[in-house]
């Protein structure tokens, strides 16, 4: 009984990431899922995010500018952009070098996951500055 409950509290969680572009952080997932379950609590949110995030199904991002933790679903790798003046984090294609990746590094034995942040400035935020 108990372990349907949380299944079905995962499954909600994670849908809600898998439409999201916009890589929520955990308080907007929560508002999102009480929606369907209006009884969960942001503490239950947290622990889903946390063991789907150990078990590499989501990955969480720190913002480089500080904050909170923003969620991540999408299962397709990709690196992220960070605009250091108006915070927003893109979704930009992981270089194709970045595929075929050797370490020459005896103390790694697999990887599964080069996880690339880019910082810089985005278009509208460089165009609103120069204008
Ligand atoms: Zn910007
Ligand atoms: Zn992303």
């Amino acid at each position: 009984m108990k372990k349907t409950r949380n299944t079905r509290q995962r499954v909600v969680i994670l849908d809600i990431l898998r439409e999201s572009h916009e890589h929520p952080t955990a308080e907007s997932i929560y508002r999102e899922a009480r929606r369907v379950l209006p009884n969960i609590s942001l503490g239950t949110v947290y622990r889903n995010l946390n063991f789907l995030r150990d078990q590499g199904t989501v990955r969480e991002i720190r913002p480089s500018e500080g904050g909170s933790s923003r969620f991540d679903g999408a299962d397709i790798p990709h690196a992220h952009f960070h605009c250091v003046r108006c915070s927003a984090l893109l979704d930009i294609p992981l270089p194709p070098v970045l595929g075929n990746l050797r370490f020459e590094e005896e103390r790694i034995s697999t990887v599964s996951l080069v996880d690339l942040h880019v910082i810089g400035s985005c278009t509208g935020c460089e165009g609103a500055a120069t204008n």
